[in-house]
Parts: C-alpha cells; structure tokens; sequence
C-alpha cells in the first residue's frame, strides 16, 4: 500500500473550521488508497505568543523551558485534528514527538534528528488510523523535550516521510507553491513546476524560503519528493525532486538575503593556516559564515571577507579580534548596510554567460557589486541595502523569471525518485540522521587564474571585463570579488581554461590600465578542489576542516567560494594531488560511495 505524508502549517489549520478542511484532505487521500501520516504545526500565531508569554516572565529564559512551552502548542493542533477526523466519522491517533520516537541531541531550540523508530507509527496506520505526527518535536537521550527551530514542522514531515518511505511529503501551506522568488518582494515572481533539491537548498539558504532547509536536506538525503501545494485550493502546486527545471532558462530562481554584514580581514599573511585562525574563531561562536572569498593580494598578504548575519555581527567581531591578536597581522573592515543578490540555477553549469548578465543588468542600473562569489549553480553578489529591491528585480527580469512556463507534469516529474538513498539511511542511523554527508571530492587541473589588483569600487567594472573576456572566446568559471589591502577598492580573481590563461590576461591587463588599477596577476597551474554534498554552507565546520587539512598539508588556498551544496577552493597546481588526498582523508567519515578512507 502506498504511503504519504500531509503537512499542514500553522495558517492552514488557524482554526477549526481550517482543521476540519485539513482533516478532510487526509481522509480523501486514505480514501484513494493511501495510509497517511499528517505532520501539523501549532495552529495560527500560537508559536508567537507562546514566545511572546515566556518574554513577559524573563528576559532569559531556560532553553530547556523554552522547548517545553513551545511544544504544547503542537500538542493541541494534534489533538484537535484527530477530534476532527473522528468526528467526520473515521480512525485517527495524535502522537507527541516522542512518542512517534523522533530522538534528537540535547541543544534545545534548535535540536537535530538523530533518529527515528518506526514500529508504532507502522502499526497504527496498518490498523487503519490515519496517524497525526505533532511537528518541529522530538525527545533528547534524557526524556528532555526537545524542538527542531522555528519552522521546523516541515523537517519533521521530510523526516518521517524518509523513514517510512513514504512514495511522497505533501506540503499544505499559504502559498500556492514554489516561486521564482519571494512574491512579497517581487509581485511579478512567477510559479515554479519542479525545481530540483540542490535549487531549493541554494534558494531556501538565501532566503527565498517557503520551506526550512533542513527539510530539503532530508529530501536530498533521502529521495524523497515533496509536493508544494495551497491548503485552500486544489492548485497543482510545485515538485521539489532530484529533477531541475525542465526549461531552457539557465535560471531558475532569484532570492534576496538581507541584513547581512560585511567583514574583512585584510592584510593576513599569505600562509597556510591563516584562514583557517580567522574561521575557526568565528566558527567557534557558532556564527554562520557565508559568502567566504578569500583572494591573494599582492606583497604575500591575503584578504578574506565574508559575510555574516547583522544581529550576530558583535560576536563575530570580537572572536576575530582575537583571532588577530594572536596573529600579530591584520586589520577588519566591516559594512552592516548591506544585502546579497543571488541567482541559482542548475543550467548556468552548461550556460556560460549568466554571471555577466547578471553584472550587466546591475551596472546598468547604476548598481556598484561590492563582493562576488560564484559557484557552479549560483551566482551571488553583495550590494547595498539601499539597492536591494532594484537589484533583486533587475536580476529577476534579466533572467525572464516573471514569465509563467507551461505546465507539463501531472504527477511527479519521471525519475524524481533517488535509488540509492537507502544506503545513505543506512550509514546515518549510526552517525544521525542530519549529519553531513558528502557526494564527492574532486580536482580540476585544466585551469588558470587571473587576478586584477585595485579596481575602483564602481558600478560597471565587473560586467566591463566579463565582457571583454567573453568576447576573447574565453569560458569563465569561478569568479571571487572582494575587497582588499587598500580600503577603497577590491581585487578580483577568476579561473580559466589553461590555455586561455595568457590570453585573459592580456585582456585583463589593457582593462587594468584604462581602469588604473594596481596590476594584474595571472598563474596558468592551478588546482581547482571542489567538495559536495548536502548542508555545507549551514555547517560552517566544513569550511573550518577543509582550511584545517590543507593548512596542516602546508598548502595555501589562492582563492575559496562556497554554498549550500560545494565548497571550491584554489591552491597551487603543484599541490593539487596531496590537496586532494589530505581533503579526503579529511572528510574519510562522511564520502558517499567512494573509496576514500581506504
Ligand atoms: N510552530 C513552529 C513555529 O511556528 C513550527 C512550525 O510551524 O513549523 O515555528
Ligand atoms: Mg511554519
């Protein structure tokens, strides 16, 4: 018999009358011959006010207390949607988070899955209930309730269906489905049919979400498909599969992120094991990094900006001071007014061309790009605050997102499901179910770089040398801008084919003089190592153990982009082969299907 999963959030069962809808579409699906299991967040706003109720009693309360005030209002969501679903006169059991058996470590308030045991939810719905999982809860080794975050529900549904394989995770929510971008930013954004996990994850982490992204990352893991629909209309919705887009855009989707800040560190020296000081600092306070670029400058020192959320600025600050003291080198700049603009999709990986365009259409509006970050499925770029809006929109037109596309599927899209997931549920029951798991590690020697030192930080640049590079013939690949030494301008590097290499730098050169800039650098034996997977970005540790093994192989990283599914750096040609062996011995725990560790 097949299964499925419905999960309603909290404004689609905001009231009874809404409950008994939600009830009503459980029962139609046991009716068509499914067993379901509903997922249901706490009703309306109730979440809110339980916070609210908690800050009129302390200003800091225990997060222990905190889960188990939040998890009540789970409880009677539960509660209610079973009286409803006996009262239109079928079977149905509530059950707690843990006591479906949703384990998760102790770090309450936003606790990790570490597993789930099946054997009662099997047997009730093989009983004939339709089984009601309260979302966003499980219980930690101690009995201690737990919960997932803010928006969890939706990961406890992921979760569940990955564990009972059930053949889909229907998402009820107030939307109608997948946008191009966050429609109540941009009213023009238009529906998205299927976008694959890897879109999705990129685009939830930037804030275009109507999803948690942990839940992705359980669909990704898994296989499982998850069906975006409207709780109030029977709308088709959107697919999110291993399947992209099946359209000829090389974009899929635009997202803003705001309140970031800026940070960099200029001036460390140009050794191994520098970067590595500064994240493992911040990454020790928990902050999440995002946006690393690190660029070679010249006089052996290097100059590494990130960006980090606005409200964990301070903490970031204070841990890289320290990190600098113990230097002895190095100075910080940071920027708390601004935002970042990013484009995703799985097509730019066999387009050329998308980072330009995208740098075309903000220079043409008069936009200056103070950061760029490139990797194989997103471009992204920082602006300022100011610009956000105008700079999402830009991007969003350029790339034809406002145009609805035919519809095509009326299921899933054919080959959504992944075959080989079992065996990665199978390795994670052991490790926890939300840990980091990797696709591959790979190194690409076919490239150049080239570096122009000391361009002004001015609207048009970057889309001026792309430009000039295309029209050498020239294919681009990964692309940092950040900022540099010399506080008023930013160095940029990109990455070739080799044999391109003395080519774009001469095109970069003549640029270089009619911009004045510093200079241009260009070295045609680099190696380029990729590591992917799911979740890297969110786990700032991947970042701070890929630094680690090459700091300790004694390899300095040239250049560094990252995002939610890949972490690229650049090192030195002739350190390629031991930067690849010491990053997979390094992550020997988490490679899938490879013969690393060996
Ligand atoms: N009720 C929780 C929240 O509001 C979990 C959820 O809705 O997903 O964050
Ligand atoms: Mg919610």
């Amino acid at each position: 018999m097949s299964l499925i999963v419905q999960k309603f959030g909290g404004t689609s069962v905001a009231n009874p009358e809404m409950i008994l809808a939600a009830a009503r579409k459980a029962i139609r699906a046991q009716q068509q011959g499914n067993q379901v299991v509903m997922v249901v967040s706490a009703m309306g706003k109730q979440t809110d006010q339980l916070v609210d109720l908690a800050s009129q009693i302390t200003d800091r309360p225990s997060a222990r207390e905190m889960d188990m005030l939040l998890s009540t209002g789970e409880q009677v969501s539960v509660a209610l949607m079973a009286m409803a679903i006996h009262s239109l006169g079928y079977q149905a059991v509530s059950l707690t988070g843990a006591q479906i058996g949703i384990r998760t470590d102790a770090s309450h308030t936003k606790a990790r899955i570490l597993s789930i045991s099946t054997d009662r939810l099997q047997h009730l719905l093989d009983q004939g209930n339709i089984v009601i999982a309260a979302g966003f809860q499980g219980i930690d080794e101690n009995m201690n309730i737990t919960t997932l975050g803010r928006g969890g529900s939706d990961t406890t549904a992921v979760a569940l269906a990955a564990v009972i394989r059930a053949q889909s995770c229907e998402i009820f929510t107030d939307v109608d489905g997948v946008y191009t971008t966050d429609p109540r930013l941009l009213p023009e954004a238009s529906m998205l049919e299927q976008i694959s996990y890897d879109e999705m994850l990129e685009l939830a982490s930037l804030g275009a979400s109507v999803m948690h992204n942990r839940s992705i990352e359980f669909a990704k893991k898994y296989g499982v498909p998850i069906h975006v629909r409207s709780a109030t209309s029977d709308a088709p919705g959107s697919w999110i599969t291993s399947q992209p887009c099946p359209s000829e855009r090389p974009v899929c989707g635009a997202a803003l992120t705001k309140d970031e800040a800026r940070i960099s560190v200029l001036g460390i020296p140009d050794e191994p094991g520098m970067s590595l000081q500064v994240f493992s600092a911040v990454a020790a306070r928990q902050v999440t990094v995002d946006m690393i670029v690190q660029n070679i400058s010249e006089q052996g020192h290097a100059d590494l900006s990130f960006t980090v959320p606005c409200n964990e600025l301070e903490t970031a600050l204070a841990a890289i001071e320290e990190a600098l003291a113990s230097l002895g080198a190095g100075r910080v700049t940071y920027d708390e007014h601004v935002c970042k603009v990013s484009v995703v999709g799985l097509g730019m990986a066999e387009q050329t061309g998308v980072a330009e365009k995208m740098f075309a259409i903000l220079a043409a509006h008069d936009i200056n790009i103070q950061m760029i970050s490139t990797s194989e499925i997103k471009v992204s770029v920082l602006v300022d605050q100011d610009a956000a809006i105008p700079a999402l929109r830009a991007a969003h037109r350029a790339f034809e997102l406002e145009q609805d596309l035919p519809r095509r599927l009326t299921g899933p899209p054919p080959g959504a499901v992944v075959a080989d997931a079992a065996d990665v549920a199978e390795q994670l029951q052991e490790i926890g179910m939300e840990e980091l798991v990797l696709d591959d590690i790979t190194l690409d020697t076919t490239q150049g770089r080239v570096t122009i030192s000391g361009l002004p930080d001015i609207p048009g640049v970057a889309t001026r040398v792309f430009h000039e590079i295309a029209a050498g013939g020239i294919v681009v690949d990964m692309i940092v801008q950040g900022h540099d030494s010399h506080a008023e301008d930013a160095s940029l590097s990109f990455t070739v084919p080799r044999e391109h290499v003395a080519a774009a730098a001469e095109i970069a050169e003549r640029l270089s003089q009619e911009f004045s800039c510093r200079g241009v650098s260009s070295w045609s034996d680099i190696a380029k190592l990729s590591v992917s997977g799911v979740g890297l970005r969110s786990n700032t540790r991947v970042a701070v153990r890929t630094f680690r093994a090459l700091a300790k192989a004694g390899i300095n990283v040239d250049m560094v982009s990252t995002s939610e599914v890949r972490v690229n750096v650049v090192v030195d040609g002739s350190s390629g082969s031991r930067a690849l062996e010491s990053l997979r011995k390094a992550f020997a725990d988490r490679l899938q299907g490879t013969d690393a560790g060996n």
